[in-house]
């Protein structure tokens, strides 16, 4: 087998080797199909017990919620931009949005477009580096829901603790750092996050929601942007990513491997710890770029001193095999993904080479 890079890429991101090994095994017959999963019906009992089971999976590593459903819906969390205003927010009601940074303000101005959009709280003014205090976190009288941004991939931030949005329905953007730590779902009237992070290959977007609130959507949208749509059809309304849920069923698999989510989140804390312990004691040469008590376990954002040493940097890491350390081209700097999937060796070795290149710039 070829070497692997060490994978630090935002997403699409490093998958569990175990699982493109799986997957690769069962690649052109599936359960003795004689076919690949990719190639046979969603109607077909084979295809839907592996959808069933990646639902299943995904409540047990939750703890098994009462009440929640998960709906498998394709177009990105970008669509969930979109659908959640055209579902949620009736005439006379906002969305309520906490403005930490890029990804929430993109989930703001789609409600904008769409119903009507209220910045409960926002850290701009700190440049998004920090998440706003949560006693700041003020919802409107008339929301329809609170949105949060668990995780701003291009930032570096996460919340280290969720706000308490008492009979308003908490709404998360967890694209970048689902299933990374153990939370309690029942915070939550409404999760969603792209796969292509922490869950599987790009393709579909997991959505798990309390059933309650979308028992009825509002009947002048379309159909399939409808969550009672996806719900009444357990996701099978229309042809689903079949060969992405698949992958998510596999990596479930895998994240029961790691103990679940508490396994999973002592392994990420301690990933974490290495890289910013790295950082901060180099003497200024690597700067963490988020607030110390909003820092990302999943997106380490650093600097150094000026960007032509950035580039040097990403150059060289790049002829020894470290992929990915660009930071977002919207905000510069480098910045290191360090998601479920990204081994602790890597992150071993991507120490050890800042370490080294700070020594030849000695
Ligand atoms: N939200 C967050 C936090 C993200 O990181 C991303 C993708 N980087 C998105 C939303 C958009 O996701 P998608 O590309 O699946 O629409």
């Amino acid at each position: 087998m070829s070497k692997r890079a060490y994978n630090f890429n935002a997403g699409p991101a490093a998958l569990p080797l175990t699982v493109l090994e799986r997957a690769q095994a069962e690649f052109v017959d599936f359960r003795e199909s004689g076919m690949s999963i990719m190639e046979m019906s969603h109607r077909g009992a084979i295809y839907e017990s592996v959808h069933n089971e990646a639902q299943e999976r995904l409540l047990s590593l939750l703890g098994n919620p009462q009440g929640y459903k998960v709906l498998f819906i394709q177009g990105g969390a970008s669509t969930q931009f979109a659908m959640i205003p055209m579902n949620f927010v009736s005439e006379g009601q906002v969305g309520s949005y906490v403005m930490t940074g890029s990804w929430a303000e993109k989930a703001f101005k789609e409600a904008k477009l769409v119903g009507g959009a209220h910045a409960a709280a926002s850290s701009e003014d700190k440049k998004f580096l920090a998440i706003p205090e949560l006693s700041s976190i003020k919802a409107a009288d008339n929301a329809a829901y609170l949105h949060i941004t668990s995780n701003e991939t291009i930032e570096g931030t996460q919340y280290a603790e969720y706000p308490d949005s008492g009979s308003i329905p908490l709404i998360a953007d967890m694209s970048s750092d689902i299933l990374s730590r153990s939370f309690d779902v029942n915070q939550f009237g409404l999760i969603y996050a792209g796969a292509q992070k922490n869950l599987g290959p790009s393709g579909v977007t997991v959505v798990i929601v309390k059933e309650e609130l979308i028992a009825k959507s509002p009947s002048n949208i379309p159909t399939i942007l409808r969550y009672d749509t996806h719900l009444k059809n357990n996701s099978l309304y229309n042809t689903p990513p079949s060969f992405s849920v698949y992958m998510v069923n596999e990596v479930l698999k895998w994240i029961e491997e790691q103990g679940g989510l508490a396994g999973i989140e002592a392994k990420n804390r301690d990933k974490a710890a290495l890289l910013y312990n790295h950082i901060d004691g180099s003497g200024g040469f690597y700067r963490g770029v988020a607030e110390a008590g909003s820092r990302s376990i999943m997106n380490v954002t650093f600097r150094m001193q000026s960007e032509e040493l950035e580039k040097q940097f990403v150059k060289a890491a790049e002829q020894e095999g470290f992929v990915g350390l660009k930071g977002h081209r919207s905000v510069g700097g480098l910045r290191a993904s360090i998601y479920n999937a990204v081994p602790h060796e890597s992150i071993k070795a991507l120490s050890d080479f800042m370490k080294h290149f700070q020594q030849t710039q000695g």
